[in-house]
């Protein structure tokens, strides 16, 4: 298997998850304890999350692109940026480097399209839901998302940031979650993409009724495909 290249941090509950499942698909994979070679680079969330919240996206491009030269020349093959949100800097983040990376939101909209669904709901950030990068990747794959209401998309982005990234879960943010998933089925959503990775913490397969597209299991899956 080829050497994974991990970008996270952004939030650390999240790459918790990537850890955990690149490893579980390979034990699945070959039925032993076969694990990949993974190489973390984990960055300061507090520096990147003001970077964000005052629109500095060429310095988090900047800041992105070292992270990427790091893991390449410390010998990773295939490089994943573990966050939907920062895909924003996706092809800053790839100047210069000559290692392959695995989009989150291609995987995703991969796996939603070979389901055949069309209009998937996007739960995620407000960076994510309300600007063109990762919505243009969906269409792009001919999907059709739903995208929450104001007030909805406020209470996303508040609950990300103040309670799943410092890995919080509270049954109140799951229920205001639900309700959410309600508001965009009534809204014709035929699936849900939890388009941010902290998302699946609140919400899974289990409690909700319209079917589920992780983008951190959509996206662990194409990586771990990619280092096969
Ligand atoms: N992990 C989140 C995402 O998938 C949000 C945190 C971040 O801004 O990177 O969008």
């Amino acid at each position: 298997m080829k050497t994974i290249g991990l970008i996270g941090g952004m939030s650390y509950s999240s790459t918790l998850i990537y850890y955990k499942q690149l490893n579980k698909l390979s034990n699945d994979h070959f039925g032993d304890l076969t694990t990949p070679k993974i190489i973390l680079s984990s960055v300061n969330f507090s520096f990147i999350e003001s970077l964000q919240h005052d629109g500095k996206w060429s310095e988090l491009g900047s800041l992105l692109n070292n992270e990427a030269k790091t893991l390449e020349n410390a010998g990773a093959e295939v490089l994943a940026l573990c966050t939907n949100t920062m895909h924003k800097v996706f092809d800053e983040m790839m100047q210069d480097i000559s290692i392959p990376s695995i989009h989150i939101a291609e995987s995703t909209a991969h796996h939603i399209t070979k389901d055949d669904y069309r209009k998937p709901a996007l739960l995620a950030t407000k960076f994510t839901m309300e600007e063109e990068f990762y919505v243009q990747k969906l269409t792009d794959y001919g999907l059709d998302p739903v995208i929450p209401t104001d007030e909805s998309r406020a209470i996303l982005h508040s609950v990300i940031y103040d309670e799943l990234c410092f890995n919080i879960t509270s049954e109140k943010s799951r229920n205001m979650f639900l309700d959410i998933v309600k508001e965009v089925e009534q809204e014709g959503a035929d699936s849900v993409i939890l388009g941010c990775t902290e998302v699946g913490m609140l919400l899974n397969k289990d409690n909700v009724s319209l079917p589920v597209y992780d983008s951190v299991e959509e996206h662990c899956k194409s990586i771990f495909n990619a280092i096969l």
